[in-house]
């Protein structure tokens, strides 16, 4: 079986199994598991960041940013598409007491302009605006890159309006491997950043998040209320440093790949049209006269796993265990399904 439905679905290779087995661990409740605090290091420092925290999930960053961030009754901006409103049980309610405004775009990029024009005014009964989230990549709306320039005014705007500015990087390193922009160009830029080990980059398990000295001591006692201190986790944290240091270069070729998906889905005499590809994500309607559940269940008589995003529209995710071989294949099928 050739599998799109996701960047998670990626095992560990070899050399990332030695790195774990030869890991140095200690207990990281009490901060002392080095390998955590070298992964921690160097995905801050990478991002310009002071500190890192280590935690199970990219939805437990995503919600520890949130609830160190705002206070209760506060109102978050963010997309429509957004992961944090669609994806995470709507746990900003119900850990931190605060409410979603929501712009609804369709690449799932949001400008200043657009947050400034709903930054609550001072009444008593309005919410208070504290916090915009921006996701890059953004997943829903098929992997989309949000252009520095973008980033840079949506950031001078949090400033100039004292809202923290949070990043749901869970992709972050599919933006980064376009080109347009490097890692470097990012610091400054965000309060706190959330960036996935288990997707692209290949861990098994693990999300890092970046920020402030101040914001990181906050995070860890918050990490430890949502039940996610961990003792010996060097072990999960060495895959993560080894994804790091190994995997962040070749998300080029998934990039590449999902592109020659999309060019052979075009040929396809049962898809309407394919969403324009800028990273690891295809999202594409097939005809309204077919069947999504159908549609997919052909393609895994097929050999090929996707999911339906609901509407006839179905999404493929490419990754690092998908190699040249099953791209072949894979290009093969969705011509003619
Ligand atoms: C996957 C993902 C997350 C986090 O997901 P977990 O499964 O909790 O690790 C957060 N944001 C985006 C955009 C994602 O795609």
């Amino acid at each position: 079986m050739i599998d799109f439905r996701s960047d998670t679905v990626t095992k560990p290779s070899k050399q990332m199994l030695d790195a774990m087995m030869n890991a140095v661990v200690g207990d990281d409740v009490f901060n002392e598991d080095p390998t955590v605090k070298e992964l921690q290091d160097h995905t801050a420092k990478l991002f310009g960041m002071e500190a890192g925290l280590f935690c199970p999930s990219g939805t437990m960053c995503n919600q520890i940013a949130i609830k160190a961030h705002t206070q209760p009754l506060d109102e978050i901006i963010c997309d429509g598409y957004s992961h944090i409103y669609n994806y995470e049980n709507g746990m900003w309610a119900m850990a931190s007491g605060v409410s979603l405004r929501l712009i609804n775009t369709d690449d799932g990029i949001i400008n200043a302009q657009q947050v400034e024009a709903q930054i609550q005014p001072d009444h008593d009964w309005l919410p208070e605006t504290s916090m915009v989230v921006i996701e890059n990549t953004c997943n829903r709306a098929g992997g989309t890159v949000y252009p520095l320039k973008t980033m840079q005014a949506l950031s001078e705007s949090c400033k100039a309006n004292k809202l923290k500015f949070h990043l749901d990087g869970a992709r972050v390193f599919n933006a980064l491997a376009t080109g347009k922009y490097e890692a470097k160009d990012l610091h400054g830029l965000f309060d706190s950043i959330s960036i996935c080990l288990s997707k692209g980059l290949g861990a098994p398990i693990g999300s890092v998040l970046i920020g402030s000295n101040a914001f990181i001591k906050k995070a860890r006692k918050l990490r430890k209320a949502f039940g996610g201190g961990m003792r010996q986790v060097g072990l999960i944290a060495a895959a993560g440093l080894y994804a790091i240091k190994n995997n962040a270069n070749r998300v080029v070729i998934d990039n590449e790949n999902a592109l020659k998906l999309g060019a052979a889905l075009t040929q396809s005499n049962s898809v309407e049209y394919v969403r324009p590809i800028e990273t690891n994500i295809v999202i594409y309607k097939i005809k309204d006269s077919l069947d999504d559940a159908d549609y997919i269940e052909q393609l895994k008589q097929k050999g090929i796993i996707a999911i339906s995003f609901g509407g006839n529209m179905v999404r493929l995710v490419t990754h690092l265990n998908i190699d040249d071989a099953m791209m072949e294949k894979a290009m093969d099928v969705l011509k003619i399904v």
